[in-house]
């Protein structure tokens, strides 16, 4: 069992988070204990993709799930049962570093049965006329991500990878939350950001960054959006052998995506790996 407690970034409401080992088969589980509601992680169950991805269930949802999800996908645990006794997960410092921390400390189990994966055969291609994702054949699981910011120091970010577990823990999982200064009132006047502050996202001000430490990674902002998209692409329930290419993407489009990638049927099939849980 591992437990870890704190603020969510948009609510700004503390909740502890309790994760409990789970048979094969289970998927990834989330409950609201507090409301003893059950909400599988799974495409089907997203009910918000406003600047953070949120799942639910007969009303009650569960808000930030894919930093999350994006560790458990990232280190490669498959079946698990995630006990959370408020509406969202904390952010923690808005990276994913002390959630890799703290399972791998717990340990992961391997439960010795081939999981499913989706291996894409054709291209899928997702336009919305701003955020451009695609899917192609690969031998392995590739990540290219790009994005633009109309900002005089960051503009263009790109960054490629193969990913696995270890590139997951080094170049992805350090990679924190971000938002532009000029954003923050807006989202604060929609009810979002509420428990934002330094400790958690790094700010981008007109003259730079806010944060005095500065950035983990000279492309910090691309990395995190890597970290997201690993998250939310986990709700199809399956790793999926291609390359993934994202530019200007965001939750809602990630989401989009999947649905048209579940769709899809003849542009990809079902293969069988190994399958872990934690423990
Ligand atoms: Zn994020």
């Amino acid at each position: 069992m591992v437990k870890f407690e704190g603020t969510g970034l948009h609510t700004g409401r503390p909740s502890t988070v309790v994760l409990k080992p789970a048979p094969r088969d289970t998927g990834i589980v989330f409950i609201r204990t507090d409301r003893s509601t059950i909400v599988k992680a799974h495409i089907g169950a997203v009910v918000d993709t406003a600047f953070a991805t949120t799942i639910g269930y007969n009303g009650t949802r569960i808000k930030t799930v894919e930093h999350l999800l994006s560790t458990l996908s990232g280190i490669g645990i498959d079946n698990i049962i995630v006990e959370v006794n408020g509406p969202e997960i904390p952010i923690l410092d808005g990276s994913s570093t002390e959630l890799v921390s703290i399972i791998l400390d717990a340990g992961i189990s391997k439960q010795g049965k081939k999981r499913p994966y989706i291996r894409i055969t054709k291209p899928i291609i997702l336009d919305d006329g701003h955020a451009e994702i695609m899917a192609v054949p690969y031998n392995g699981r590739r990540v290219t991500y790009r994005i633009h910011f109309k900002h005089r120091i960051f503009d263009m970010q790109n960054l490629s990878l193969d990913l696995n577990e270890e590139v997951f823990i080094k170049e992805i999982a350090p990679a924190r939350t971000f938002g532009f200064l000029k954003h923050v009132e807006m989202l604060r006047a929609n009810g979002l950001a509420k428990g934002g502050s330094l400790d958690n996202a790094v700010v981008i001000g007109d003259n730079g960054i806010l944060n005095k430490t500065g950035l983990r990674f000279n492309d910090e902002f691309v990395r995190h959006k890597i970290l997201d998209l690993i998250g939310d692409f986990s709700l199809i329930g399956y790793p999926i052998y291609g390359h993934i290419i994202a530019e200007r993407a965001g939750h809602s489009s990630h989401v989009r995506f999947l649905r048209k990638l579940l769709s899809s049927v003849n542009s990809w099939e079902i293969g069988r790996a190994s399958c872990r849980e934690r423990v």
